[in-house]
């Protein structure tokens, strides 16, 4: 059993209080080093209280303000850093080995490639990472033998049951014998909602999510099925698989989380509970198994297991993602960008649901490098993310819809 020091970036979000929790769980294996958040000072203050962390990381000086009047009436006040290059300092810092990547959006980009470039074992949740930086991300993950360990619970699965003998690596080619990649997805609230009333859904009914309980951004993806679709990018990448070998299958009851068929014919996969401390333990322990909190999955009160084709008709983004995984690096960062802009006005009421789909697509239609410089560098890929930006909120904007941030 090694000890780890673990930095935790998102800390107060659904993933980082999962990774919280697991932590807590095992104090002989682990030790918090540093925390972060972007708001909800008083959270994370109580976090670090209860974790001890020496460090945390806010986003401004109003933010180290309200953490120090959080802090008030404790001990020790840990280390204050503030600001986006402070957060990818500490995710570089000598003084922990494991970084939990748990920041939603492009924005945890900079920080989860600092820690791989910096050789940690990189627990991989922001899948936006990889979607708008896959090979940058993934050449640095080679070149640092950085340990890059996927949290996200479809692509935690895949690794599971692929050949790994222990390690974790960054694979330059599909593995021998692997024929597909299977990615269930839930179908999320919509998937059996009358075309027709999609354009009057509200955020409340987007984010009520039937099996897992996550973020409202991540909860939206779902509900539009661009998480499937940020998803097969992200398993491209992480397993060097073509997108044509790349399959997406609903499965509403959320048990079968991913799995690899073989050339024999074999097909494995992993099952469990819809619970993110069980691909999180995973990562943390890896490759030993630890408890997660998690109860025992009971099959025999699911009783079946369904599967189904997904319609592209009522999931447009699931084909706009393939689109762009096909257009290549550059229209992978449009897809991202447009949808996130998308989905911040769709949250705040300022945009139908089904305006989501529309300014992808709008945006996706512009000319986006497939090669070139501005994909080679962590300044260019940002620089492509903020013109795909200004294109969304021009779409917004001749939809009506203005104060998209
Ligand atoms: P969340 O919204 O619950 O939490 C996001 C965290 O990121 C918070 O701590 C927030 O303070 C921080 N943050 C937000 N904007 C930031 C910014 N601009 N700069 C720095 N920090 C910022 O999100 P979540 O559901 O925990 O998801 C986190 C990531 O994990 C996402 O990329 C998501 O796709 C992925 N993921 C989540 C789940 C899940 O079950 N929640 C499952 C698989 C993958
Ligand atoms: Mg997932």
């Amino acid at each position: 059993m090694s000890f780890r020091t673990v930095t935790v970036l998102g800390a107060t979000g659904s993933i980082g209080v999962s990774t919280l929790d697991v932590i807590a769980r095992h104090p002989q294996r682990y030790r918090v080093h540093a925390l972060s958040a972007h708001s909800r000072m008083e959270q994370l203050a109580a976090q670090a209280a209860a974790s001890q962390a020496a460090v945390v990381v806010v986003p401004d000086d109003a933010a180290r303000a309200r953490f120090a009047a959080a802090w008030q009436g404790r001990a020790r006040l840990p280390e204050i850093r503030v600001g986006a290059q402070a957060l990818a300092d500490t995710a570089a810092d000598s003084a922990s080995d494991t970084v939990m990547a748990a920041i939603v959006g492009a924005a945890g980009l900079p920080s989860a490639l600092a820690a791989a470039q910096a050789g940690k074992r990189v627990l991989l949740a922001n899948k936006e990472a990889l979607v708008v930086a896959g090979r940058l991300f993934m050449d640095a993950v080679r070149r640092s033998g950085a340990e890059l360990l996927p949290i996200d619970s479809e692509h935690n699965a895949i690794f599971q049951c692929l050949p790994h003998a222990g390690r974790a690596s960054a694979p330059a080619a599909p593995a021998p014998g692997v024929r597909r990649l299977l990615l269930t997805a839930s179908g999320g609230p919509f998937r059996i909602r009358p075309l027709g009333e999609l354009a009057g859904v509200t955020p409340e009914q987007a984010c009520a999510h039937p099996n897992w309980s996550m973020g409202r951004k991540i909860s939206v993806d779902s509900a539009t099925m661009l998480n499937k679709g940020l998803e097969v990018i992200e398993a491209h990448w992480l397993f060097a698989m073509p997108a044509e070998r790349i399959e997406v299958l609903i499965h509403p009851q959320s048990v079968v989380h991913s799995m690899v068929e073989y050339e024999d014919g074999s097909v494995l996969a992993q099952l469990g509970q819809p619970d993110m401390r069980t691909p999180i333990a995973y990562g943390l322990a890896f490759p030993e198994r630890t408890p997660a909190g998690v109860s025992p999955l009971d099959l025999a009160r699911h009783g079946r297991l369904d599967f189904e084709t997904p319609d592209l008709a009522r999931f447009p983004c699931l084909r706009l993602a393939f689109e762009a995984l096909r257009a290549g690096q550059g229209a992978c960062v449009a897809l991202n960008a447009a949808n996130e802009i998308a989905v911040e006005a769709f949250l705040r009421g300022a945009a139908p649901y089904t305006a989501i789909a529309a300014i992808i697509e709008s945006v996706l239609a512009g000319d986006w490098p497939r090669a070139g410089d501005a994909l080679g560098s962590l300044d260019g890929l940002l620089d492509l993310d903020a013109q795909a930006r200004e294109r969304a909120r021009e779409t917004l904007a001749r939809l009506g819809v203005t104060g998209a941030r």
